[in-house]
C-alpha cells in the first residue's frame, strides 16, 4: 500500500513545513524524506531518533476515502 509522510508531523520544529513525501512503500518515502531533510532543513544525515519519528509519522494513503489505518483485515491469511 502507498505511504505518505507529512514533514510537519515529524517534529514540532517542522510544523511550518508543508512538504509531503509519497511513495509505494516506506523505503521510498524515507528516501524522499531524507532528500527533503537535506535540501530544506539542512540535515546532511538523519539522526536515528529523527528517523524513528519519521517512521512513526508515515501513514498509509488509504483508498478513495483516504482513511488511514482503518483497512485492517485479519483472519484472511492462507497459510500452508
Ligand atoms: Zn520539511
Amino acid at each position: 500500500m502507498a505511504k505518505q509522510l507529512k514533514c510537519a508531523d515529524v517534529d514540532a520544529k517542522m510544523r511550518g513545513c508543508s512538504f509531503v513525501a509519497e511513495g509505494r512503500d516506506e523505503a521510498e518515502v524515507m528516501k524522499k524524506a531524507a532528500d527533503h531533510a537535506k535540501s530544506a532543513h539542512g540535515m546532511a544525515v538523519i539522526p536515528p531518533d529523527v528517523e524513528r519519528k519519521v517512521r512513526a509519522a508515515i501513514r498509509d494513503t488509504g483508498g478513495p476515502q483516504g482513511v488511514p489505518g482503518r483497512d485492517v483485515k485479519l483472519g484472511t491469511s492462507k497459510l500452508g
